[in-house]
């Protein structure tokens, strides 16, 4: 039976526990992965390692580029076929198996999400190229289901063998009328799937938003960016934008369309989720159009009051603020009646979490409500400014594996009617009374003094923190889930959510908090012991009949 830890005095000095990780790896190693842990002072400044090639064989957390631009960003987008060049396991891999959810308006509505279309790029492809396999593919997928858009994603081996997709992507707009684009995010070309959010966010930037100039129909309207709709978070946050009087024009990606896509420029405010996905799509409008941007979180009910509060200040509208005061309160209690008859079973458990690029900060606040401490925390696809905050961009080193992603050079709209000054002198008028646009503090300033943060943790690195702290609950992903529960710990996926969810905002919270009660209070795990413990070496025998 796991004795459990009593951290109810403050956390421990985490350096001897990196000390003793990093004398296991050899010594080039040990000098890499050293940077890439911290013992967290939340007070000072503290560099961090992130956003750098995994070391080949630790056994890593991260997916590819082209995993990054299909699979998140443009995966849960219902009405545009995301065609893969490439073989078929690349196909199978991004076929949102994330949970990503989506609800057409009306039953006839396009959607294409439960479909995989690949070009299975076959050896004689490889050999003498396959751009012709490829147009024939989108003439198919055209015919088959006339769709408004076609999305071309490239991997490892289009990269390797120098197909075009964009000349082949130009050629078939021009020949079927509809707008297609191609992705150069093939699988390697940046460190992680961060690279690929990073490519997606310029070629939809590009491609699609400002197609379409829709004249305003709401008193406020926005854009939700970073909210993938798994387990249905973002239908929670459409109900509640709707409760309290704001338009969501587009949500980039979950439950998202192509078309509304195209007028998310005709929004007042984009408030983003996900920092890490989607950052530039925001600074991008903002430099294009006038559209200033906020850091949004919607996991916890706190969080989730803080949030609606910043938005209605943005908006001062006396009608619109009363109404988010008597959403808070009526769906605040609702939540801590549930708390209040969770958390004294629950408080003083360890959490640990190594997810995405903002959720591992997110549901820390989760944890906290419900007396839970977050020990030990990182990201799997991460830069300095998740961790540290935007502040240190300016220091972030430009390599070449950042250079490896276009970089596109976004210019003043000249139309005068889509330019928006007046958002401009708004921001300007909060910025004075200390209202905070276009910053996000980042993970670290917020964690504990001495919680343990770790960027792009490695299968060794997760053994030793769970002998070390014993935590109760562990959030990863699928890789991790089996690995971290033979070791007796329960594993919450917060990538897919296990079929539960969804998490965001009061009623959100309200399903966590359960899900949490059983997970964290239960024996069962305490009975797990793992055949290796009494018979380290499993031995076998074979005959051979000669
Ligand atoms: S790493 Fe390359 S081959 Fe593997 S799934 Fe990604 S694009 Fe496909």
């Amino acid at each position: 039976m796991v004795k459990k830890k009593d951290f109810s005095a403050g956390l421990p000095d985490p350096t001897p526990l990196i000390e003793d990780i990093i004398s296991k790896y050899p010594r080039k190693v040990a000098k890499k992965r050293a940077k890439a842990m911290i013992a967290n002072t939340p007070d000072e400044d503290q560099e961090i390692q992130a956003n750098v090639r995994t070391i080949p064989g630790i056994i890593t957390q991260r997916g590819c580029t082209y995993a990054g631009c299909k699979g998140v960003v443009l995966g849960p987008t219902r009405d545009i076929i995301n065609l893969v060049h490439g073989p078929i396991g690349c196909s199978f891999y991004a076929w949102l198996t994330r949970r990503n959810q989506t609800r057409p308006e009306t039953p006839t509505d396009e959607n294409y999400m439960m479909y995989a279309f690949s070009t299975d790029m076959q050896d004689e492809n490889i050999v003498f190229g396959g751009e012709v396999k490829l147009k024939q593919a989108i003439r198919e997928a055209f015919e088959l289901f006339k769709p408004k858009a076609i999305g071309v994603f490239s991997t490892c081996p289009v990269g390797l063998i120098g197909d075009d997709v964009h000349a082949v992507s130009r050629e078939m707009k021009e020949e079927l009328g509809i707008n297609i684009f191609g992705f150069s995010c093939e699988g390697y070309r940046g460190v992680s799937q961060s690279a690929g959010h990073h490519i997606a966010n310029n070629q939809v930037f590009k491609n699609v938003v400002g197609l379409n100039d829709r004249p305003r129909k709401s008193k406020f309207q926005l854009n939700l960016l970073g909210e993938y709709n798994i387990g249905g978070d973002a239908f929670e946050l459409e109900a509640l934008f709707e409760e309290v009087g704001i338009e969501l024009i587009s949500t980039f990606s979950g439950n998202s369309t192509i078309k509304s896509m195209e007028y998310a420029h005709t929004v007042d405010l984009n408030i983003v989720m996900c920092h890490r996905s989607i950052n530039y799509i925001a600074e991008m409008m903002e430099e294009k159009y006038g559209i200033p941007w906020i850091k949004a979180n919607f996991i916890g009910s706190e969080a989730t009051a803080k949030t609606l509060r910043k938005i209605g200040e943005f908006f001062d509208d006396a009608e619109l603020t009363a109404k988010i005061e008597e959403v808070i309160a009526r769906e605040s209690a609702k939540v801590k009646e549930v708390m209040d008859a969770i958390k004294p079973k629950t408080e003083g458990k360890l959490a640990m979490m190594f997810v995405g690029g903002s959720r591992a900060h997110h549901y820390q606040e989760l944890f906290k409500e419900l007396g839970v401490t977050t020990v030990s925390a990182g990201y799997e696809f991460a830069h300095r400014d998740d961790y540290e905050g935007r502040k240190v961009i300016p220091n972030i080193k430009i390599d070449a594996d950042t250079r490896n992603i276009e970089e596109i050079t976004v210019t003043k709209t000249e139309n005068p009617e889509l330019w928006r000054e007046d958002l401009v002198e708004k921001k300007a008028a909060l910025e004075k009374k200390g209202y905070e646009f276009s910053d996000y503090e980042g993970m670290m300033p917020e964690m504990t003094k001495n919680s343990l943060v770790i960027d792009d943790i490695s299968h060794l690195e997760t053994e030793k923190l769970i002998e070390f702290y014993k935590p109760d609950i562990f959030c990863a992903g699928i890789k991790e889930k089996y690995v971290v529960q033979k070791s007796g710990v329960p594993l919450k996926q917060l990538h897919s959510y296990d079929y539960g969810g969804p998490y965001t905002a009061f009623g959100g919270a309200i399903n966590f908090f359960k899900e949490m009660e059983r997970m964290l209070v239960t024996d069962v795990w305490k009975l797990v012991d793992t055949p290796w413990k009494s018979e380290p070496e499993i031995v076998g025998s074979m005959t051979i009949n000669a």
